[in-house]
């Protein structure tokens, strides 16, 4: 057990506990273990800028409406703010600022030349035909045209948005400026740009983390069971990848429940939330249970891949497993990491687990700039490299300092953007 506050000392949570709180508890946190200039820490506390756009759209049947957008943009000391743009009922201008925080710190952990951002538009993506979400996206890239571009602000695929969503993004900016600009946003089809392996990277890297995790506790991927909660790109990937690697993957589930087969479920089988929405249940398993009692299921790993918030001081008493990898943007709630610390269940933080997604991002940025594209084989291993050499560095300090590796991440990350700030200065 480390040294983070005990379950008395932290402050009580509410139910509904937002990004920006939690972000902010975990910098302060997290402070208290970095010899950081306490300006900095307040400084990173606010987000820089946050844009609130109306979005109007004009729906099939002719009728218009309005919706609220926004783009937090956290901090750029080290690069161009990134991260994605969700489309989701619950995006609120706090929520898009905590999401942006843990950006910052996410490229930092890995050490890409990038700060945070995170925007969205409150709306239910399910409510909207393809031609409806085109063009509701096509004016959000106009809306956020003088805030957003490649050396500015570069956004990415998030919860309801893909790889079509960024292509109308990235056509729209393009029009616009008046020439073709890749580098606007990453995430793109790799026919206009986009990298081999970015859909999979979130994933891929949740995968590696858990991989390092289980060895790092001396134990075989091969005898290892592992539960995984969402099976969209993160948590399919990262199951798929798991299975490949000889772990039995005896749970999978999306927002109707969950298959579970403590043999081992042949995940590969299971179509994915893209490739077909919502049919986890309709496949074949000896058993089904619900989305929440996957995340207390008796196994070595569970990998929460679906929303944020599902791990709360609710049920952190009740998780069996000993490793928890977070596929998805802040599955556990703060009161929840203290519960999980101090019941010994390691905690690998999202900032380090699904930075894959951003990693290959910075990858495809620099195939954008440079105009030339690198084969899967060459997006894989480099991804390798940088989550192996990440982990290295955030391990260095959970044993140097006897930290949780939450903790742990965010010292690295806070000394990198510490430095960079002391180095640049405050100015004017
Ligand atoms: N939305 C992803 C994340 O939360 C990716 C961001 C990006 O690639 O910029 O990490």
């Amino acid at each position: 057990m480390s040294t983070t506050p005990t379950q008395e000392e932290a402050e009580p949570e509410t139910e509904y506990d937002s990004a920006l709180v939690t972000a902010r508890r975990q910098l302060e946190r997290a402070a208290t273990h970095v010899d950081v200039d306490e300006g900095v820490i307040e400084r990173l506390k606010h987000p820089t800028k946050v844009q609130q756009v109306s979005v109007p759209l004009e729906r099939d049947d002719g009728e218009v409406e309005v919706f609220t957008g926004y783009r937090a943009q956290h901090d750029d000391v080290r690069g161009p703010y990134k991260g994605g743009l969700r489309y989701h009922p619950e995006v609120t201008a706090e929520e898009c600022t905590g999401l942006s925080m843990w950006m910052t710190w996410k490229c930092a952990v890995m050490d890409l030349p990038f700060g945070g951002g995170k925007g969205g538009i409150a709306i239910d993506p399910k409510s909207l035909s393809a031609d409806e979400t085109e063009r509701l996206t096509r004016r959000f890239a106009e809306e956020l045209r003088d805030v957003v571009g490649p050396t500015k602000d570069v956004p990415a695929p998030d919860m309801g948005t893909d790889a079509q969503t960024m292509a109308w993004f990235m056509d729209a900016y393009s029009m616009q400026q008046g020439e073709t600009i890749p580098g606007v946003v990453t995430g793109k089809p790799p026919v206009i740009g986009g990298s081999y392996g970015r859909e999979e990277a979130p994933g891929r890297s949740t995968a590696i983390a858990a991989r390092e995790a289980i060895q790092y506790e001396g134990n075989e991927v091969s005898e290892t069971t592992v539960a995984v909660q969402g099976f969209g790109s993160v948590g399919a990937n990262a199951a798929r990848l798991l299975e490949d690697w000889g772990a039995t993957v005896v749970a999978v589930s999306d927002v109707n429940g969950a298959l579970y087969d403590p043999d081992g479920l042949a995940t590969h089988e299971i179509p994915t939330h893209d490739e077909e929405a919502e049919a986890v249940l309709e496949q074949e398993a000896p058993q089904t249970i619900s989305n929440e009692d996957v995340l207390e299921l008796d196994v070595d790993v569970l990998i929460p891949a679906a929303v944020g918030n599902v791990i709360t001081a609710d049920n952190a008493d009740a998780i069996e497993a000993d490793i928890v990898v977070e596929g998805a943007n802040g599955p556990t709630t703060f009161a929840a990491d203290t519960i999980l610390d101090e019941r010994d269940v390691t905690v690998i933080p999202d900032i380090l687990a699904n930075a894959g997604g951003v990693t290959v991002s910075y990858f495809e940025w620099l195939q954008d700039i440079n105009r030339r594209q690198w084969t899967l084989e060459e997006v894989n291993e480099e991804l390798e490299e940088k989550m192996l050499s990440a982990w290295d560095d955030v391990r260095e300090e959970v044993e140097a300092k006897d930290l949780t590796w939450r903790d742990a991440a965010y010292v690295v990350a806070l000394s990198r953007i510490a430095e960079a700030k002391a180095t640049r200065g405050l100015w004017p």
